[in-house]
């Protein structure tokens, strides 16, 4: 069982994540030793590839600035209080305090960031996934059957195929099934998925409006990230099911999802609340809500995120529709 770190500290990495966000250098870069401390606490499975890569540097003691925070998705359903981190990959993770208090400091100046292009790959992991005449979610389910082609098929309880509308303008995908999902055979019904679901119904949505999945249909053992085998394995299928969807806007929730579907091993600090292109389509990626149960603050990023979504799909906070998500 890994050692727990005690309150103090775990208030210290708080604030110290908190102050990566708030100066926009993000979670995504630090030293080996921190890494080990916090993945004695947070599973590998919800720690960025750069993190757990150990790219992570620790800022100079002291000068953390206080970073204002709102929970945007706070006015919807009792939220991140008691979801906090039971999610089974949240399982280890210390509790985030909601609001942390961070130490006073000097105010920083925050260069603008370029926008991150991200080039269209001609060939790879898609190619065998190009579109096919007259595909149907019904052929697609189909073709997947009682699927053994990958490791995680020896584990799995359900195939999580998707759940809402095949034919919403707005899809979410997420990493792959944990342990609620993997029993109920639905996407995002755990805790973090009940934090999906509040994110949706604050962009004006319900959550039958729009279609969520993931990259990976079965659960990887003990919430471990999907492997690159079993990514390249199953994600044709996920490509099968936007090509059929068709949707205005995909959102990627998370680093397996945003890098799979953008064909790239760059973190997702680096091109997160940027436009980028799926083909054809507009794509947004944005953090994981199993993220944001262990780290509230950065629900503002990703409600700025949502935010741009919503522009995009003519949506209005709170403006309760069950159609505003559909295809005409
Ligand atoms: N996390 C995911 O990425 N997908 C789910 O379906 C549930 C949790």
């Amino acid at each position: 069982m890994a050692d727990r770190l005690s309150e103090a500290l775990q208030q210290k990495l708080s604030a110290r994540l908190s102050f990566y966000k708030g100066i926009g250098i993000d979670l995504f870069y630090g030293d080996r030793v921190s890494i080990q401390r916090l993945s004695s606490t947070i599973d590998s499975a919800t720690v960025p590839v750069a993190m757990r890569a150990g790219q992570f540097r620790e800022p100079a003691s002291g000068n953390i600035p206080s970073v204002p925070f709102e929970d945007p998705f706070e006015d919807q359903v009792e939220i991140s209080e008691t979801i906090a981190v039971s999610e089974i990959r949240e399982d280890d993770l210390p509790r985030t305090p909601r609001k942390p208090v961070l130490p006073p400091a000097p105010a920083l100046q925050i260069p603008s960031v370029p926008r991150v292009v991200l080039p269209t790959p001609k060939s790879g992991l898609f190619d065998a996934s190009e579109r096919i005449s007259g595909d149907s979610m019904l052929k697609i389910r189909d073709d997947i059957g009682d699927c053994t082609r990958c490791k995680l098929h020896k584990g799995r309880n359900k195939i999580v195929f998707a759940d809402g509308d095949p034919k919403a303008k707005l899809v979410f995908v997420g990493e792959g099934p944990g342990r609620d999902e993997d029993m109920q055979g639905l996407p995002f019904v755990g805790r973090a998925g009940k934090l999906l679901t509040q994110m949706i119904e604050a962009m004006g949505l319900q959550r039958g409006d729009v279609y969520i999945c993931n990259v990976v249909k079965c659960r990887p053992p003990e919430n471990r990230l999907p492997e690159p085998d079993e990514i390249k394995t199953c994600s044709p299928f996920l490509i099968r099911q936007l090509e059929v969807v068709d949707p205005k806007v995909i959102v990627a929730l998370g680093a397996c999802a945003a890098q799979t579907l953008l064909q790239t091993t760059r973190g997702i600090s680096h091109f997160r609340g940027q436009w980028q292109e799926f083909r054809g389509r507009k794509l947004m990626a944005t953090y994981h809500p199993a993220y944001l149960l262990r780290n509230p603050p950065a629900k503002a990023d990703v409600w700025k995120d949502l935010q741009m979504v919503m522009a995009e799909l003519g949506l209005k906070r709170g403006a309760k529709s069950t159609s505003a998500g559909k295809t005409s």
